[in-house]
């Protein structure tokens, strides 16, 4: 385990800021939690995939999950992580 950081003060910042906005706007419709994993679609940034990896162990749940190359074919925007309901695309 290191506790490098892979990003930058800025970078952490923007993205708390983005997590934080999430967790008090974004709820799930079946349940009420606001712990929704969000299913990253494209080639994702590293450093921002780090910082959620981070960020989910701080947390105790999953903030980010790589959704694979492509978008669209049954994967959700977000999944949530009480409930299990899914949200978005289908
Ligand atoms: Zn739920």
């Amino acid at each position: 385990m290191s506790n490098r950081r892979e990003w930058s003060e800025e970078e952490d910042k923007k993205w708390t800021d983005e997590l934080n906005e999430r967790l008090s706007t974004d709820k799930c419709p079946a349940c009420g939690s606001n712990k929704l994993t969000k299913h990253l679609m494209g080639r994702p940034y590293m450093a921002f995939v780090e910082f959620h990896k981070a960020k989910s162990e701080e947390l105790g749940w999953q903030t980010l999950a790589l959704g694979g190359c492509c978008a669209g074919e049954g994967m959700p925007d977000t999944t949530c992580t009480a409930c299990q309901a899914t949200e978005g695309s289908k």
